[in-house]
């Protein structure tokens, strides 16, 4: 696998590093009688068994270190999740490297589901009431949004406000940076939530992506994971 994904136009998934496999997992959950290691075969179904019956400490001895860049708005669900640790770029340090989340076509809101939208569907135009305005394709709207935000921003700046408030400007589409480190057992439980169809499209890219690089450093750790929790999360 590259260890850069990009998700949503602009933003990316990049795997950091790792401390710890699935061989560390069997080691951790061996220790509790001082045994050894039978080869791979029996690593497997030691994992597989403490997956199945819920002995989830020995899944907090790897550790997975991941650089998100998603829109501000995707950022915050994932910063519901309290057991990673994260460093996040600042704006009030920084003005540079401005950029937006523009989807390529916006969802209806779905109706049953006061919080989700509809994945099929599809709007078009943005009609406004003004006279003689024509129906804009929502695309450029929101694009024309964002950059009448930045103008604005900046000319805050050369006006002399500080970037800590000239910030309140710029709209949660805008793109943001940061790191997050967690542990496998807390990885999975971030994927159950944040993969599941109800999460949002826009969240579930990134936590896919996640979860494809998890596949690939831990396999038999998620294949357990798959087959006994993954829904029960
Ligand atoms: C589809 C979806 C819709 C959502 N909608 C909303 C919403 O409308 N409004 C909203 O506010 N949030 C919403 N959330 C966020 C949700 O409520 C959780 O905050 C988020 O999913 C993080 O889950 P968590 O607390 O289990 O994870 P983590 O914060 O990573 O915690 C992992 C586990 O550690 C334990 N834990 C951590 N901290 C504590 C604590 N302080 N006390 C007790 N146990 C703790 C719990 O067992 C927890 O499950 C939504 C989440 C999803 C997936």
């Amino acid at each position: 696998l590259e260890r850069t994904v990009v998700i949503l136009g602009n933003g990316f998934v990049e795997f950091q590093d790792q401390m710890g496999d699935d061989q560390c997992v069997a080691d951790a959950a061996r220790v509790s009688k001082l045994g050894e290691s039978k080869g791979e075969e029996s690593d497997r179904k030691l994992i597989h068994y403490l997956m199945k019956h819920g002995h989830s400490t020995p899944f907090e001895q790897v550790e997975l270190k991941f650089r998100i860049k998603c829109p501000l708005f995707v950022r915050s669900q994932i910063m519901r999740h309290r057991t990673f640790s994260y460093n996040e770029m600042s704006r009030r340090y920084t003005s540079e490297n401005i950029d937006f989340y523009i989807p390529e076509y916006f969802r209806k809101q779905a109706e049953t589901n006061k919080q989700s939208s509809l994945e099929d569907s599809k709007i078009e135009y943005i009609i406004d009431d003004i006279p003689l305005m024509p129906p804009q394709p929502v695309k450029e709207f929101v694009k024309k949004i964002a950059e009448d935000a930045c103008y604005n921003y900046y000319l805050m700046l050369d006006n002399g406000v500080s970037r800590e408030q000239a910030r309140m400007v710029l709209p949660i589409n805008m793109n943001t940076m940061f790191i997050m480190k967690g542990n496998l057992k807390n990885w999975f439980h971030f994927l159950g939530l944040r993969t599941r169809e109800d999460a949002q499209w826009e969240t579930r890219q990134v936590a896919i992506a996640v979860e494809n690089f998890i596949m690939d450093s831990v396999p038999c750790c998620y294949e357990a994971w798959a087959l006994y929790r993954k829904d029960k999360e």
